[in-house]
């Protein structure tokens, strides 16, 4: 027996002469009491073992915390990351943008330079249909979960209705399970309109909130600057809330804490706050041309300074009494890297994997009418950058991923999509602080 290379401990928490254990692997967090703690480094010693430690050792070896040995616990983490690059889940997860135009107009749109013209069609939203179907066959998937965006996503309802109506029909005539959200930006969610959606599947909404009314209405006004698109989304909200799970995303400027903080005081105000599922903070990422956002969760982010904001932002949810969207120890799933990674359907009848780099054909995966997938596709599924790391050492390798954390962010960094990126720097000062704040959240709102 050995202790597992995975373990991560926070000496002196939850209190003074405890400490806190996470294993990468695994995924426990525990309290390690000061017995345990002796028995743990006995082991590592290889000290003396007393019966009482090896009870102990074998209560750890049930959570991942002891391995049997070095060679066995390389074993774990290869079939670990192998299962996340090439394994399929029970749902499959698509997302569908129905249009890429938009009624807003956002500072930071990394939308803005694309052509907004391409609308998905009757025919080819009736072909994603197929397409999803077919490929829930393939994998062998129990479900279809489908999120839809855009551009704004309710400016062509029409593709929805079709996607989501012939999803629904084969939920019902198969037996199996389809569920989709929406990520709007709020000025077309009406009650009229989620009490259409809700037959068809609707389970939740993720609107874009970036601050209070001074702060959202700067970053994403109106096309035109007619009116305040804050006002509009706020009386949407009030409607809708009490009928569908809504989660405000607002993403952020790691200069600025303060608007975050805002938003949630003014939602609070509202007495919405605790009617929403929750409030997912997503921190502005530069792009390849430096600006845009990346995909969400702060899982692209790479520097210490970006990990201490997202997480200074979860506390504030904490502190409010909400909890947030997502377990703040999950792991990277960069979805180029994962076969199992959701299949983006574009209006134009393309088909991609990553929302930042739509406009290079070569890293496509298909297109809607053509049944071949790219050889970028496969190229990416098949370099398992994740290797690389194997044998460093490295703590943090199930949480960096099959992808070893974000491929646009090598791609932007060394000009390689499968360039040599490391995720220390931001793991190292993003661990200790989700360790703390992720027992805190079990320790108010349960497992
Ligand atoms: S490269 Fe991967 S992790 Fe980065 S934004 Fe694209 S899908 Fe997300
Ligand atoms: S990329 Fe860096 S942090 Fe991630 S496993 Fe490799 S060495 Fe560790």
């Amino acid at each position: 027996m050995i202790p597992s290379r995975y373990n991560v401990i926070l000496n002196d928490e939850p209190h003074p002469g405890e400490a806190l254990i996470f294993n990468t692997l695994h995924g426990a967090l525990f309290v390690l009491e000061p017995d345990y703690r002796q028995s743990l480094e006995r082991l590592a010693t290889r000290a003396e073992l007393f019966p009482a430690d090896h009870q102990r050792l074998a209560e750890m070896a049930g959570e991942g915390f002891v391995a049997k040995s070095a060679e066995a616990e390389r074993d774990q983490v290869i079939h670990h990351l192998e299962r996340a690059a090439h394994g399929h889940p029970e749902i499959l997860a698509a997302k569908v943008l129905t249009t890429m135009a938009c009624n807003l107009d956002c500072v930071y749109c990394f939308e803005a330079q694309m052509d907004r013209a391409p609308r998905l069609g009757p025919e080819d939203a009736a072909r994603v249909v197929a397409r999803l179907i077919a490929r829930a066959g393939e994998t062998g998937a129990a479900g279809i979960a489908v999120d839809f965006y855009g551009g704004e996503p309710l400016l062509n309802p029409e593709a929805i209705l079709i996607v989501a109506g012939g999803l629904e029909d084969w939920r019902r005539e198969n037996g199996r399970q389809f569920s989709f959200s929406l990520t709007t930006n709020g000025t077309l969610l009406t009650r009229a309109m989620v009490e259409r959606l809700l037959p068809l599947g609707l389970s939740q909404v993720r609107v874009s909130l970036d601050g209070a009314a001074p702060v959202h209405d700067a970053r994403r006004p109106f096309r035109g600057r007619t009116g305040s698109s804050h006002a509009v989304i706020m009386a949407n909200l009030a409607e809708v809330v009490d009928l569908v799970r809504v989660t405000p995303i607002v993403t952020c400027s790691a200069s600025d804490p303060g608007v975050f903080a805002g938003l949630l005081d003014d939602l609070a105000a509202r007495a919405l706050l605790h009617r929403l599922a929750s409030v997912q903070p997503s921190l502005e990422q530069r792009r390849l041309d430096g600006q845009g956002r990346a995909c969400g969760d702060g899982a692209c982010a790479l520097d210490a300074e970006s990990a201490h904001f997202f997480l200074e932002m979860q506390a504030m949810l904490v502190e409010r009494g909400v909890r947030p969207r997502t377990d703040l120890l999950s792991a990277t799933n960069c979805a180029l890297c994962s076969e199992s990674g959701p299949w983006i359907f574009a209006p134009d009848g393309a088909i991609h994997k990553c929302p930042l780099i739509m406009d290079q054909d070569h890293l496509r995966v298909g297109r809607l009418e053509s049944q071949t997938l790219e050889p970028g596709y496969f190229r990416l599924i098949a370099s398992e950058p994740w290797r690389r790391c194997l044998d460093s050492g490295c703590p943090y390798l199930p949480l960096c991923g099959p992808g070893l954390g974000c491929r646009v962010e090598a791609l932007r960094t060394t000009g390689d999509i499968l360039g040599q990126v490391c995720a220390r720097q931001f793991q190292e000062a993003y661990l200790p602080g989700a360790m703390r704040l992720e027992y805190r959240i079990q320790e108010l709102f349960g497992e």
